[in-house]
């Protein structure tokens, strides 16, 4: 289904029938459409090739599920903008923009050709969400350690490229073997999920916290150097201390052990990670529930 805001217009199962013998313009489009499963692509794609038919001088695409906004070309006056959906899936929003206003049969026209754009869409929603799956820690909703891999290589070359700094803090749950042990593993994800939260609740949109292992939590930290990361590992510390955690009849207080260290010239993936790692050690060592640079 079609439906456009705020005139709302509704492409139904008989629309998407008629447009299966509309014309080979729809066939050209619906191949097109098949090469990529990036979101950019399929609408630059869709865009381009309906150019033609429906001339307009750009067009703003969002999906606020995947976080995402692409928008290409001129942003004018006269806009019609169609909110995608199939089945339960929504497959964001897509607004065309040109001087002349749309008449209804622009529109009409449009929603006709939307319907090629609708499956390939599904497709690269789907594909997406999987990935998004494969990179995520079911339990604590962080990403994950190959998300981390994939991501801090990437973010390496950004930093060195900007001239930006990139802090890391490496962070460990102090005694947390003792939690499991005395009320559960129950508990235990409890501890595991609320410290991710807290961790979540200090920290900045564009920095990313990922389960590095068992009770081990890393954040990158973008455009931050070593000062700045120190200061928000004592953040994130505090904030996790003065929190109790009820579980049951008890009440518990969790603490944890932090390592950071800034990218240094010529450092690799291994230096920057292996410094936050043992000046968390040297905090276990000195007595947790503190913070040590590396
Ligand atoms: P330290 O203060 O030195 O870090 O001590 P610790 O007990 O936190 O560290 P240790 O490495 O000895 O124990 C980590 C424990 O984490 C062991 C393992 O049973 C537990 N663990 C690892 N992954 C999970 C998980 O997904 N859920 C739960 N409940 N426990 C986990
Ligand atoms: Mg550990
Ligand atoms: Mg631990």
């Amino acid at each position: 289904m079609v439906t456009n805001s705020p005139h709302l217009a509704v492409v139904n199962s008989n629309t998407f029938e008629a447009t299966k013998t509309v014309n080979l313009h729809h066939y050209d489009i619906s191949s097109a459409l098949q090469t990529t499963l990036e979101f950019n692509q399929l609408l630059n794609i869709f865009s381009n090739k309906i150019q033609n038919l429906l001339p307009h001088s750009g067009f703003i695409y969002s999906n606020p599920a995947f976080d995402l906004e692409i928008q290409n070309g001129i942003v004018t006056r006269n806009t019609c903008s169609y909110a995608l959906k199939i089945e339960d899936l929504s497959l964001g929003e897509l607004k065309l923009m040109r001087r002349q206003k749309f008449s209804a049969a622009d529109m009409s026209l449009l929603e006709t050709l939307l319907c090629c754009l609708i499956y390939p869409l599904k497709n690269a929603t789907l594909y997406k969400q999987a990935i998004n799956q494969a990179f995520t820690d079911p339990l604590t909703q962080t990403q994950n350690r190959t998300a981390f891999n994939d991501s801090v290589e990437r973010e390496i070359y950004l930093a060195r490229r900007s001239n930006k700094p990139l802090g890391l803090i490496f962070l460990d749950i102090d005694h947390f073997k003792a939690i499991n042990d005395q009320f559960g593993h129950e508990c235990g994800d409890i501890v595991l999920t609320s410290v991710a939260k807290w961790i979540r609740e200090s920290i900045r949109n564009s920095d990313v916290v990922y389960r590095y292992g068992g009770e081990e939590f890393v954040v990158l930290l973008r455009e931050t150097d070593a000062e700045g990361a120190l200061l928000l590992a004592e953040r994130i510390r505090r904030h996790i201390e003065n929190h109790t955690l009820a579980y049951g009849m008890e009440t518990l207080k969790l603490t944890a052990s932090f390592g950071v260290s800034s990218l240094r010239d010529n450092d690799d993936i291994e230096h920057l990670l292996v410094r936050a790692d043992q000046a968390m050690y040297r905090a276990k060592n000195s007595g947790r529930n503190r913070v040590v640079a590396g």
